[in-house]
């Protein structure tokens, strides 16, 4: 007989000893029956008392807007023909050594850290930013570095480069690898299962991870890394590979921006946290960060080519770097430096409309499939 009473599946109701100090985090808690109904005032950033699954009444328009944004921007790897990319790429002199050195460092960097970046978002960031209209464009977003993470899919496949030579770059390349890992120690803080926020120790080590995460490596190492792909795509070289970079690097400006929205909001909310000590620490990072991305510089491009080397690519992280800090409301790092690839701001007023429908395939014939000898 099946038994249709409730007892077994009703979970026990939690001790309110056991409950969290600040309201339910995850949103996933037992419901409050008959609460009082929320109001904006009670919603925060972070340590929010307020239901996490009420995105109504919104509070921060520029998390919705963010998200329309994104939404806004929609596209796909596999809508951007590769013929022209496969047909240089399989060509004897289509590109130098140091291109293609180049080329192949950037999309291993690339490959691994769309899921860096994505695995932290959904795993310790989303956990603990307790507002449900971020939490709305952390799912965008999460999807947007998904759709980042199949073009690197795509661009192996279409190419037919060794998948498991790009994916592995990021640990058997050491530029490569010492970027990820200084990431990587900020969210590592927030993997402990105990880890909470509620304490000026806690709440500081999230706004490390959102600096190291959004400021650093989606806002400062992304955009050398457009700076390469971008100045091939200028010389008429791996012109799809470089389109798709332009709509990851549209998608990333909204990931940065919405990153700083976030932690200068933290900071409004809670203003202890950002003491002198920590204001230090953070631009420390920024320096930090601009270094091993000079080194990453020098290791993928040895040499350098033409409009585009290893000391224009430090010059921009200077650059790059007092931007992000007067974004932050910090003192610059570095002294001032003049931005040496204007064209990159250029690209990022990308308007999919006008280009895609000049370039869009009608049929996704994969590169991959075709016979090249
Ligand atoms: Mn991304
Ligand atoms: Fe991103």
């Amino acid at each position: 007989m099946l038994d249709w009473s409730d007892s077994k599946t009703v979970p026990a109701p939690i001790h309110p000893a056991f409950a969290a100090p600040t309201g339910d985090a995850t949103g996933l808690g037992t419901i409050e029956r008959g609460a009082a109904r929320v109001t904006v005032d009670e919603k925060r950033m972070i340590n929010a008392r307020a239901d996490v699954n009420q995105l109504l009444p919104l509070k921060y328009k520029w998390a919705w807007e963010k998200y329309l944004s994104g939404c806004n921007n929609h596209w796909m790897p596999t809508e951007v023909s590769m013929q022209a990319d496969i047909a240089l790429w399989k060509s004897k002199d289509g590109l130098t050594e140091d291109e293609r050195r180049m080329l192949k460092r950037n999309l291993g960097f690339f490959a691994a850290s769309e899921s860096l970046v994505a695995n932290n978002i959904v795993l310790a960031i989303y956990r603990h930013l307790t507002n449900p209209e971020c939490r709305q464009y952390l799912l965008r977003q999460a999807f947007e570095e998904a759709v980042h993470t199949h073009t690197f899919q795509y661009i192996v496949e279409s190419l037919g480069l060794d998948e498991g030579e790009l994916f592995n770059m990021y640990r058997e390349v050491p530029s490569i690898t010492d970027k990820a890992a200084w990431a990587l120690k900020h969210t590592q803080n927030l993997d402990d299962p105990d880890f909470k926020t509620g304490t000026l120790a806690a709440d500081q080590s999230f706004l490390r991870d959102l600096v190291a995460f959004y400021v650093v490596f989606e806002g400062m190492w992304f955009y050398t890394g457009f700076a390469q792909i971008l100045s091939l795509g200028r010389r008429n070289k791996m012109v799809g590979i470089a389109e798709q970079y332009q709509y990851i690097l549209r998608d990333e400006s909204i990931h940065l921006n919405f990153g700083i929205d976030v932690i200068n909001q933290i900071k409004i909310e809670n203003p202890q946290l950002w003491t002198p000590a920590f204001q230090d620490e953070v631009r420390a990072m920024l320096k930090d960060a601009a270094e091993l991305e000079a080194a990453y510089g020098l290791d993928t491009m040895p040499r350098g080519f033409l409009g585009l080397n290893a000391a224009l690519c430090e010059e921009y992280m200077h650059f790059i770097a007092n931007r992000r800090c007067a974004q932050l409301g910090l003192a610059p790092v570095f002294a001032e430096a003049d931005n040496p690839f204007p064209w990159m701001s250029e690209a990022m007023d990308l308007k999919k409309e006008k280009n895609f429908f000049e370039t869009r395939v009608i049929e996704y014939q994969n590169g991959g499939a075709l016979a090249w000898d």
